[in-house]
């Protein structure tokens, strides 16, 4: 179990078990913070599965020149011509992030320290003072660059190496070589780990481009991050503090697994017509399929408790379970019974005999599951009798058979481990209901298997 997947750029970070992983690797994902488990395909095609507790998306922005025949900031000097004046264009149509405004104004120092005898005219629309921008920028205006304030609409591009300025009435034409600060982006890859994670985004493809939670980096799934280019343009200025607090965070957190709420959100896999609605409401990302139930499920320790999952689902399948429902009883004689034939059943035949059994009433014999029950059989001693209606009537969404199938699955591991696969046990009751069932929970009870 790895501490840390970054998907996209490693950070270093020598204390925790960490891996890094490039963004189209990501095939399959699902799981919850402490077990995220991802399937992913290496360099030479080869599948494989690994798991983590945690999980950062450093994935940067792309860079785009924001016009055609200009130069762009990652230029080496030696392209410049020494002859030429220099013009910086930053904001053009989208004003720049501070991280791209701090990137400008040292490029315009180092220029007008390479060519001092030309002009840098420094052309902006807004100037985002923060970190060491006000000093970057007071610096500038002592070396002689000329900084000039435009609005869209008062710029205007005569040829590659001329630009029209106008402001207050007064016009001016610059000449030189032209600089334009790029637009960044979000990487392309980024959409697709979006919804492999079942993350939420804010619109314009980015994880989040404002931070709407009091932490940095955080996202709306509990145990994943995002960092910089996948967080958003405006992540890059606070990069290294949100770097930091991430990795201060996962380390103070490690084994510190506790589920949020003090109720379980439970969905009834009978009652779940696999609509969807619950995965795509769920703000959280904490719903997922259950494969093995053809139904949804809640991962308890990635659910905050909105119940937004409840309120939306159509088929009145998602509830809360009280915490005292969810005591383990420490009967090691166990009955799941299916309400629609064995505890009906029940309810008619004399209970006397059996008051020491810990008896479940369950929606459906079908509706069982496997780690429900392989987690009862860990007890020592347990054994569990499971039943359901006679064949053909079983209103599972699978149909009929499902229980008995699961349990023979059980008992053939069971037989694998050298261990006695009598201690679960799967019976139909016919149409003599009463009967059976008092026949079925003597025999099973004195420990005999059918
Ligand atoms: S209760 Fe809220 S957080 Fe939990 S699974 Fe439902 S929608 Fe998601
Ligand atoms: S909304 Fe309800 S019926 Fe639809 S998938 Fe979720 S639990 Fe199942």
């Amino acid at each position: 179990m790895l501490d840390i997947i970054y998907i996209g750029d490693q950070i270093k970070s020598p204390k925790l078990n960490t891996l890094c992983i490039k963004p189209e690797a990501l095939i399959e994902f699902e799981g919850e913070i402490g077990n995220f488990k991802l399937q992913v395909k290496d360099d030479d095609k080869k599948l494989k599965d690994l798991k983590t507790k945690y999980i950062v998306i450093n994935i940067d922005a792309v860079r785009e020149n924001n016009l055609e025949d200009t130069l762009n900031l990652d230029l080496d000097l030696d392209q410049l011509d020494p002859n030429q004046d220099i013009i910086i264009i930053q904001d053009y149509e989208q004003i720049s992030p501070a991280v791209i405004n701090k990137e400008a104004l040292n490029k315009a120092i180092e220029i007008k320290n390479k060519l001092s005898e030309k002009e840098v005219y420094f052309l902006y629309r807004s100037m985002r003072f923060i970190d060491d921008n006000d000093s970057l920028f007071e610096e500038a205006r002592q070396k002689g660059i000329i900084f000039l304030q435009y609005e869209m609409g008062n710029l205007e591009f005569i040829d590659k190496d001329k630009v029209k300025y106008e402001r207050d009435g007064l016009t001016s034409e610059l000449q030189g070589q032209i600089l334009t600060t790029p637009l960044l982006k979000p990487d392309q890859r980024l959409k697709r780990i979006i919804r492999l994670l079942n993350i939420e985004s804010n619109g314009n493809e980015y994880i989040q481009s404002t931070n709407i939670y009091l932490q940095p980096s955080l996202t709306g799934k509990r145990g994943v991050y995002s960092l910089a280019g996948a967080r958003g343009p405006n992540a890059y200025s606070e990069y290294e503090f949100e770097k930091e607090f991430t990795l201060n965070e996962i380390k103070s957190n490690l084994d510190n697994f506790e589920p949020l709420t003090e109720n379980k959100r439970v969905v009834d896999d009978k009652k779940c017509i696999l609509c969807y609605t619950c995965y795509r409401v769920c703000p959280h990302g904490a719903v997922q399929e259950d494969k093995e139930n053809d139904a949804m499920k809640i991962n308890e320790l990635a659910c905050y408790g909105c119940d937004g999952c409840i309120s939306h689902c159509p088929a009145s399948a998602i509830s809360i379970q009280e915490k005292t429902e969810q005591k383990a009883s420490n009967n090691l004689l166990k009955v799941l019974m299916c309400e629609n034939s064995a505890d009906t059943a029940y309810k008619k035949i004399d209970k006397g005999s059996f008051k020491d059994l810990d008896i479940e009433k369950i929606p459906c014999a079908s509706s069982i599951k496997k780690e429900d029950i392989f987690k009862f059989l860990r007890k020592k001693d347990s054994r569990l009798l499971i039943l359901g209606c006679f064949e053909d009537s079983c209103k599972h969404i699978t149909g009929d058979g499902r229980g008995n199938r699961i349990t023979n699955e059980i008992r053939d591991t069971l037989k694998k481990l050298d261990l006695n696969h009598n201690r679960v046990i799967f019976e139909r009751l016919s149409p003599r209901m009463e009967e059976d069932l008092n026949g079925f929970l003597l025999k099973w009870k004195e420990g005999e298997s059918s």
